[in-house]
């Protein structure tokens, strides 16, 4: 890796905090080694209280973008000098592009296109679907904008009465008037009607991460009859590979179960993309983090 460094290396940066864990740096890093990039990427502690002086440091530096994650993604907003429409729609943004270098940022959010996209690569269409959605915080979120972007027909939204319901009726109010996707928001707790919208759909998405940790072993759905041969169920947790849900899906027959590990992977290569101009090698990245798991 220090083989590749020299003057002319341009840098990207993560500011985030809590953000040692994070495996952006190594799938950055090894994407730019793979393909000879001149790059580098790097993690840094930044907390609300640094943000404008990093975001500063962005445009004093010259850094070519950056990504962001929590508790930031809503925070840069304003310190920014534009939003692309998905991340102004969504009101968070997890990369910034510094256009040629010279200090102006665009604030983009690569959430959502990485969840259609992962989806995609599955062979599955979101335009004109008819889609139940699980969970509207940030990932749900960025999921919802997106389907709505890309065509779909319906987006039902269903979350708990928690600190997420009122910005989940938010976001069916944007969906409803920017968007030509119609949206819906219900409680999660209505397991009846949950289980309605999920038969009159083609695609059920859980982003609440229930079957994580400390959910891990939970599921939303429990009635076997809900998961028929022409539902696609997608599942943003990619730690277990193999939720809860995901198992029981494959056992009742899903026409697929699709694990996080796809969106993961492709909202990276949405920002190495806006970063570099170059397309990550996605399927080496995805066999050197996930091997088996990412099948
Ligand atoms: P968040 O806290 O912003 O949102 C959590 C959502 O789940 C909310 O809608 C909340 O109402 C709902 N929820 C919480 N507890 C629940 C419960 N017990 N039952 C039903 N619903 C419940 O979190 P987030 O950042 O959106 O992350 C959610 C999940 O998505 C996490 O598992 C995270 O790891 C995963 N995620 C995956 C990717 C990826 O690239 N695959 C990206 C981002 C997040």
């Amino acid at each position: 890796m220090s083989e590749r460094l020299s003057g002319h290396t341009l840098l990207v940066s993560l500011i985030a905090t809590p953000i040692r864990h994070s495996l952006s740096p190594k799938m950055h890093n090894e994407a730019y080694a793979k393909l000879g990039l001149d790059y580098a990427y790097l993690a840094f502690e930044v907390g609300n209280e640094e943000l404008a002086d990093a975001v500063q440091g962005i445009r004093a530096l010259g850094i070519r973008g950056s990504n962001v994650s929590m508790p930031n993604k809503q925070a840069i907003i304003p310190y920014l000098d534009e939003l692309s429409p998905a991340a102004e729609l969504v009101g968070a943004v997890n990369t910034v592009v510094n256009k040629d270098g010279k200090g102006h940022l665009v604030g983009h959010c690569t959430d959502g296109t990485g969840a259609v996209r992962a989806l995609a690569a599955e062979g599955v269409d979101v335009k004109d679907q008819v889609i139940t959605l699980a969970g509207a915080g940030g990932a749900g979120t960025a999921i919802a904008i997106q389907l709505g972007l890309d065509g779909a027909k319906e987006v039902r939204i269903f979350n708990i009465k928690d600190k997420c319901y009122e910005n989940a009726e938010q976001t069916v109010e944007k969906l409803n008037t920017r968007t030509q996707t119609k949206a819906t928001l219900n409680d999660l707790e209505d397991t009846e009607a949950f289980y309605q919208s999920i038969a009159e759909s083609s695609i059920f998405i859980d982003a609440t991460g229930v079957g994580m940790k400390p959910l891990e072993g939970q599921k939303l759905i429990n009635d076997p009859a809900v998961i028929r041969p022409d539902l696609v169920v997608f599942d943003v947790v990619y730690s277990p590979a193999e939720t809860e849900l995901l198992r029981f899906a494959k056992e009742h027959g899903a026409k697929k179960a699709i694990n996080g590990i796809g969106m993961m992977i492709y909202q990276g290569a949405e920002a190495f993309k806006l970063h570099t101009g170059e397309d990550m090698p996605v399927d080496y990245i995805r066999e050197l983090f996930f091997g088996d798991d990412a099948k």
